[in-house]
């Protein structure tokens, strides 16, 4: 593997370029996405790609491609709906108990997937102001319902930790609210930043913290990376996963097997593997659902239950998650279209045999 050793962000194809990261034939076509969709690729990011593999996991998540100037009809700016569900500036009120909350519009990498992509990155929607800062936290307050706050992006990891210690204390200070998740991907895109001070800045009283960790192939949790989630849980944090299914990325069984494992090695729970959403310009890395199916019927086979994610869909238009199987479960019909009431249920095992079960006496 050929190592990249940097000692800044790279922000420009032209840089990809220099570090052997892209072919000088595509700077014109990489010159055209990266004026619409940001690129960001962090020392630690590079450090992970083999520039001598064409298809490198991580190349393909992180360095911008020619096929992201394709938007195909069914995509669209905002493919899981914030907008429709966003009654103040930085709140997204989409479920009864919970809110997301963004704070700031930049990541320290930018994701070739990402379902935000045109918010986020520079001279995209900036920070919120002091002002719709306060407008969010009253909407919040406002609320009683709303039980979980969850701050995302961007990347809050972004903010300084004393920026950070004042939004953590100002929403923990709100009664009702008893969660407040964080979601991330700075502790595998730039694990330095995730030092003792940003973690004091995490834990407040009045509310649970939980942190999020959005990591998609097992390399990205390097030592750097542990080290980063291990500091998280040791000061109390727990920890959950999200990934999403990328084609060429992880997208095979091995794969996500050996990044589920990698999570719960760290003391992170795998919570969701997101479908990819329909983001414009993303066609190249989606994946066909029942293909995510074959794939998390195959995790059930080969890893124990603590590493299962649930499979997720977000439907377009913002009507929320929907865990989108595989099924284990069916109910057994005669031909004519009866339910048979001795043999009620088919119901498939880790192996994929299928068994028959009674129904209730
Ligand atoms: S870190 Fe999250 S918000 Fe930022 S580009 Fe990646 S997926 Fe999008």
């Amino acid at each position: 593997m050929n190592k990249i050793n940097l000692a800044a962000t790279l922000r420009q194809p032209a840089e990809l370029v220099a570090q052997g990261l892209a072919s000088a034939a595509d700077l014109p076509a990489l010159a055209q996405v990266a004026a619409r969709y940001a690129v960001a690729v962090t020392p630690d990011i590079a450090a992970l790609i083999d520039v001598n593999d064409p298809d490198d996991p991580i190349a393909r998540q992180f360095i911008p491609n020619a096929e992201e100037l394709v938007t195909q009809a069914i995509e669209n700016a905002d493919p899981i709906g914030d907008h429709a569900h966003s009654p103040v500036a930085g709140i997204v009120h989409r479920y009864p108990d919970r809110v997301l909350f963004k704070l700031v519009h930049v990541c320290a990498v930018y994701c070739r997937f990402c379902f935000r992509r045109e918010m986020v990155g520079p001279g995209k929607e900036t920070a919120l102001s002091e002002a719709a800062y306060r407008g969010a936290l009253d909407y919040i307050r406002a609320h009683s319902e709303i039980w979980e706050v969850i701050l995302t992006g961007g990347d809050p990891l972004m903010l300084s930790p004393r920026r950070l210690a004042e939004i953590m204390a100002d929403i923990a200070a709100v009664d009702h609210v008893k969660i407040i998740r964080i979601h991330t991907r700075v502790p595998v895109a730039d694990p330095a930043r995730v030092t003792d001070e940003m973690i004091a800045a995490l834990k407040v009283t009045g509310a649970t913290i939980w942190v999020a960790l959005h990591a998609n192939h097992a390399r990205e949790l390097t030592a750097k990376a542990r080290a980063a989630c291990a500091g998280l849980v040791d000061a109390g944090i727990p920890m959950v996963s999200q990934s999403v299914l990328l084609r060429g990325v992880n997208d095979n069984a091995e794969a996500l097997e050996a990044l589920m494992r990698a999570f719960v090695e760290c003391r992170i729970k795998p919570y969701y593997l997101h479908h990819g959403d329909l983001a414009p310009g993303t066609a190249h890395l989606r994946t066909a659902l029942e293909h995510g199916q074959e794939l998390m019927q195959s995790l059930r086979g080969r890893v124990s239950g603590l590493c299962q994610p649930e499979y997720v869909l977000d439907i377009p238009g913002g009507h929320g998650k929907a865990p989108v199987g595989p099924s284990y479960l069916s109910q057994v019909k005669s031909p004519e279209g009866e339910l048979r009431s001795e043999t009620r249920y088919r119901v498939v095992d880790y192996c994929g045999d299928v068994h028959l079960y009674p129904p209730a006496p």
